[in-house]
């Protein structure tokens, strides 16, 4: 061992990780220069991508001001959210600190493109389990259901893919809305590509050139080098607090898109009138900006962490999703544990490894508008960020835990590393003799 490899071995033996679990690792890492070398690949395209944006756009010093009371004229947001437009290539965007989260940006995205009468379809099966409350497929008040939208969904079939018939057969005269959700959420299924994404699009188009295609974009920004809005989404929404964020936007959500659906959209953000003329950006147009600078880095980083991940559970019998050498379209990683108290180990493991509130012990809770109680691990500089490291799963079989995030690779690293040494001393696992 060279004195840096032995130096780096001390320090993680000084955070209680045994020699065994940091060998395990430092194996494995090196069994994957070239998947991650593929990885920084992709983030060198997308950065050479946004920083072009970001040039077209000509953003200058004054985009980094802010305004405060309505916000009329903010230069700087209606700066920023021309480069979110040009970076996916979409004819507009709204980009605000003023949507809270992913789901308000999904539910604004909704709203604002349908009318009594019209039906939602989902051609990937359940959406996300705070989409559920939003359309009403379980009753709330506010639902769209109650404002007489109605629902259907069409589900993957056994292998994940789209059933292309089953959705041919779904769409009726009230359909108005195609919902596609890309990445698996707290789902087994695999997540979906991009170019699987076109294909759908071009067939449900072929079907009905009318329909509103909108992908729920939460997780995949960044990670191959095609967005869906490249393949003909009309709208794709995300979490500011996820890749686009970059780990540094404090708070926010984006949608972008056709003119038309964006306009609709930004007329269900405010009210109807007002649309994106007014929402003030406050103080936050700089971290915006360096967020969405940084974001295809700290993508990559997270992917690193995630695929990680993969291999090394895989390596001791644990199943992930994806496995250990399937390609990427999101940076989420699920891995069956099997158990409640493997779910919480590996979560507190992951705490453990945070620059804030490390100190802490995650316990799983009943979290609004989730069914089943949720064990969250996050320490992080951003409340609730998720591409910040963090590990969550809900407490019900097949006892899955998703892990996602790392701003940086080697904190992601530590975390994973972090997670095997709680699973030990829970007994959950053994590093064999091989690995
Ligand atoms: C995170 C996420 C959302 C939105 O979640 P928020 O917690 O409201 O930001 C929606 N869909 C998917 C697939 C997600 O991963």
């Amino acid at each position: 061992m060279n004195k840096l490899a032995q130096a780096k071995t001390e320090l993680l033996k000084q955070y209680g990780i045994d020699g065994d679990i940091i060998l395990f690792g430092e194996k494995t890492e090196e069994s994957l220069a070239e998947r991650f070398a593929e990885i920084d690949g992709i983030a060198e395209y997308n950065q050479l991508k946004v920083i072009r944006a970001f040039q077209e756009c000509r953003v200058s010093e004054a985009c980094l001001t802010g305004t405060t009371g309505y916000g009329y004229g903010d230069t700087g947001r209606d700066t920023l959210e021309k480069v979110y437009a040009a970076a996916f290539h979409t004819e507009a965007a709204i980009v605000r600190p003023l949507i809270a989260c992913g789901t308000h940006a999904l539910s604004i995205a909704l709203a604002g493109n349908t009318r009594p009468g019209d039906e939602i379809l989902s051609v990937s099966g359940k959406p996300y389990d705070t989409l559920e409350e939003v359309i009403g497929i379980r009753p709330c008040t506010g639902s769209l259901a109650e404002y007489g939208i109605t629902y259907s969904q069409v589900d993957l079939l056994p292998d994940g893919s789209f059933d292309f018939e089953g959705i041919r057969a779904a769409i009726k005269p009230a359909t108005r809305l195609v919902a596609i959700q890309r990445s698996k959420g707290y789902d087994s299924r695999r997540t979906l590509s991009v170019a699987q994404i076109g294909e759908v699009i071009r067939f449900i188009k072929g079907i009905r050139e009318d329909l509103i295609v909108m992908v729920d974009n939460c997780y995949g920004e960044f990670v191959e080098t095609e967005e869906p809005s490249d393949v003909g989404a009309d709208m794709i929404v995300g979490s500011l607090i996820k890749n686009p964020g970059g780990g540094l936007a404090p708070s926010g959500g984006y949608i972008c898109g056709t003119a038309e659906c964006v306009e609709r959209a930004a007329y269900r953000m405010t009210c109807p009138g007002l649309g994106a003329e007014i929402g003030p950006s406050l103080n936050l147009n700089p971290s915006f900006y360096q967020g969405f600078f940084l974001a295809p880095v700290v993508t990559a980083a997270a992917l690193k962490g995630a695929v990680f991940a993969a291999n090394l559970y895989e390596k001791l019998g644990f199943k992930a999703i994806p496995d250990g050498s399937e390609s990427r379209h999101d940076i989420i990683q699920a891995i069956t544990l099997g158990t409640p108290e493997g779910v919480i180990a590996f979560c507190r493991g992951i705490q453990k490894a945070a620059p804030v509130d490390s100190f802490v012990t995650p316990e799983p809770w009943d979290m609004p508008g989730y069914q089943d109680p949720v064990i969250m691990a996050a320490g992080a500089f951003v409340e609730g960020s998720s591409i910040e490291l963090s590990a969550d799963g809900p407490i019900r079989p097949p006892y899955n835990v998703y892990f996602q995030g790392g701003l940086t690779w080697p904190s992601a690293k530590l975390g994973v590393l972090y997670s095997l040494q709680c699973m030990k001393d829970a007994g959950l696992l053994q590093i064999p003799e091989s690995c």
